[in-house]
């Protein structure tokens, strides 16, 4: 791999563009505005960068890394830029609405999702090894090129990267339970904290939150447009997890008003027991 381009210069985008630059790898950028071209030039992000997609001709695989709704659209718009081997994948959160409209417009089109992050966004929060030991998903379809499957995986084992594969639709039900569901609860948490009326209350548990309250609401208070994008695109998959979360809470609420300690506590064992297996 020689050329890689990248298209959208954000916390994702960014991040990739650091590692391929390690590898040696030249890497050629787009982003929406040109002060974010000159801050990834300025950081070490792409070798070049332009708010054109021209600049994409001879690349030999595209990243689009750009919020989910400007993804297809992206592709749509970079095609008279492309030579008929060039692979092109994202790497959206969310996978069905986007490979269904990527598989369409571009044969050479692999689904992928590398699972990191930080609460953090923009060209500015970029950093290296984001990815190494993360998940990073792959979701061909019965119709996609198994060699530009490949060239991704070798690209995600190139960031130190686990490789998981499956279908679109199993990766969309998985994210919802450890990723989405996470973000709505989380947020949840934090604003029924702040509508706690007692003012006197609010300020001392302001106070008091450390790493308890970091951990629970970290998700809750990060990147607002990708909670939203989530909960949008995979709309199904996350009520429905949000709907079992709801009766698991209600089954809490029950043992506590009726001090059915033994049943809680049974709870409380099991959530322990089991919550190392979706950590290791
Ligand atoms: P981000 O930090 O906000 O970066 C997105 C960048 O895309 C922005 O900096 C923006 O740059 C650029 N952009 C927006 N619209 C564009 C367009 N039409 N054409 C070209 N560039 C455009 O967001 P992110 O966290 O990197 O997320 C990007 C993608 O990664 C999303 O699809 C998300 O689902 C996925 N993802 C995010 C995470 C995470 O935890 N953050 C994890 C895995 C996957 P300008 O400054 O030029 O506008």
């Amino acid at each position: 791999m020689t050329k890689i381009g990248i298209v959208g210069l954000g916390l994702i985008g960014g991040s990739l563009g650091l590692d391929f630059r390690v590898q040696g790898i030249e890497v050629v950028g787009v982003s929406r505005r040109q002060t974010t071209c000159d801050t990834a030039l300025i950081q070490g992000v792409v070798d070049k960068a332009s708010t054109e997609l021209s600049i994409l001709t001879d690349t030999e695989i595209v990243f689009i890394c750009t919020p989910l709704a400007a993804i297809a659209p992206t592709l749509e718009a970079m095609l008279p830029y492309l030579n008929s081997q060039t692979v092109v994948t994202d790497v959206g959160s969310v996978k069905v609405p986007i490979v269904e409209a990527c598989s369409t417009l571009w044969p050479n089109f692999v689904g992928g999702h590398p699972m990191a992050g930080t609460a953090q966004q923009g060209v500015e929060a970029a950093q290296t090894n984001l990815f190494q030991q993360a998940a990073y998903v792959l979701t061909p379809t019965t119709s996609t090129s198994p060699d530009a499957v490949k060239q991704v995986e070798q690209i995600g084992q190139l960031l130190g990267s686990n490789i998981y594969t499956c279908s679109p639709e199993i990766h969309d039900a998985a994210v919802a339970w450890i990723s989405h569901l996470p973000v709505m609860v989380s947020a949840a948490l934090i604003e029924a904290c702040i509508n706690q009326e007692e003012r006197e209350v609010l300020n001392l548990a302001k106070n008091l939150a450390s790493s308890g309250f970091r951990d629970t609401s970290r998700v809750g208070g990060g990147n607002v447009e990708l909670g939203l994008m989530m909960a949008k695109y995979n709309r199904q998959q996350l009520l429905s997890s949000l709907e079992q979360y709801s009766q698991s809470l209600d089954k809490i609420i029950t043992q506590i008003k009726q001090e059915n300690w033994h049943n809680l506590k049974k709870i409380l064992q099991s959530t322990q027991q089991v919550r190392p297996d979706f950590l290791n």
